[in-house]
């Protein structure tokens, strides 16, 4: 049976995802706006009025269930408030200055070397934006994030991006859809010889995560699995025509790649693991 969304309205958390303070007077929670405000400053990303957001959801033997949110304002305009200001306004904010003369030619898929530091500057902005993303509230659902507070302390630390995060960005030719779009497919999997007992309402702890990210005619694609075990099942095809930033290399990458992606590759992309978790029912990893 399909779980019966709860009429409860989920709250966001009161604490900040990262340093686990703010909501109090002197330190409010603050909104993180997935594209950047100066990204949308910059004229980069089409701005949009109204945005759809869906949340799937995909029971154990049956057909997932989706449910649609119709947003006001564009998807630019998406805020999710699970920071502080304090991380806000300090560490977060100068992650974004810093990834700014990086990513500003990938967006606009001007000639760019990806050099080890742009890279690593890229990637850590981007898992920035996973980690906020994926604590994001959905009326009816708790977040489902893959990442745990270790994780997160040490990014906010030293900016350690975890094992079993790959990153690879593209260019696609520019269509409204992927410039201002945003994929993120959670699961959770078990490592197991045998059929695990069944998991109740599909509550498993999700372990495995990617992300599709459209910014301009940058293209992201964020994979992330917590068990090495599984890395096999988000294997990239070489046909994508991806650069890999994370885990980087020593290599300067010359941007923009030589191929672009199709609007229906990078739909073919955002759904890998959703179409792996549906021709695999039940989940288990032998
Ligand atoms: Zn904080």
């Amino acid at each position: 049976m399909p779980e019966k969304p709860r009429r409860k309205d989920v709250r966001p958390p009161q604490k900040c995802i990262f340093c686990q303070g703010g909501g109090t007077s002197g330190n409010k929670m603050s909104d993180e706006h997935l594209w950047s405000t100066w990204l949308a400053r910059t004229g980069l990303i089409p701005l949009l009025s109204e945005h759809v957001e869906l949340r799937g959801t995909k029971p154990r033997n049956s057909n997932p269930v989706i449910s649609k949110f119709d947003k006001q304002g564009g998807a630019q305009t998406k805020r999710v408030k699970v920071v502080c200001t304090n991380c806000n306004n300090t560490w977060m904010s100068r992650r974004e200055k810093d990834v700014k003369p990086y990513l500003i030619p990938l967006i606009k898929g001007e000639k760019a070397d990806l050099t080890e530091i742009a890279q690593t500057t890229i990637a850590q902005w981007i898992f920035m934006k996973v980690l906020v993303a994926e604590n994001d509230v959905y009326r009816h659902y708790a977040p489902d994030p893959i990442f745990n507070q270790i994780t997160r302390d040490s990014f906010r630390i030293s900016g350690k991006i975890p094992k079993g995060v790959k990153i690879g960005i593209g260019i696609h030719t520019g269509e409204e859809k992927w410039s201002l779009g945003f994929q993120r497919h959670a699961a959770g999997l078990i490592s197991s010889p045998t059929p695990p007992e069944p998991s109740f309402n599909n509550l498993r702890p999700k372990n495995i995560q990617t992300v599709t990210w459209g910014i301009g005619k940058l293209i992201i694609y964020f994979s992330a699995v917590l068990d090495p075990g599984m890395e096999r099942i988000l294997t990239w095809n070489p046909d994508w025509p991806l650069i890999q930033i994370w885990p980087r290399s020593v290599l300067i990458r010359p941007w923009p790649p030589t191929r672009t992606f199709h609007p229906t590759a990078i739909d073919r992309l955002a759904a890998a693991l959703e179409e792996f978790i549906f021709h695999n029912d039940p989940i288990w990893m032998a």
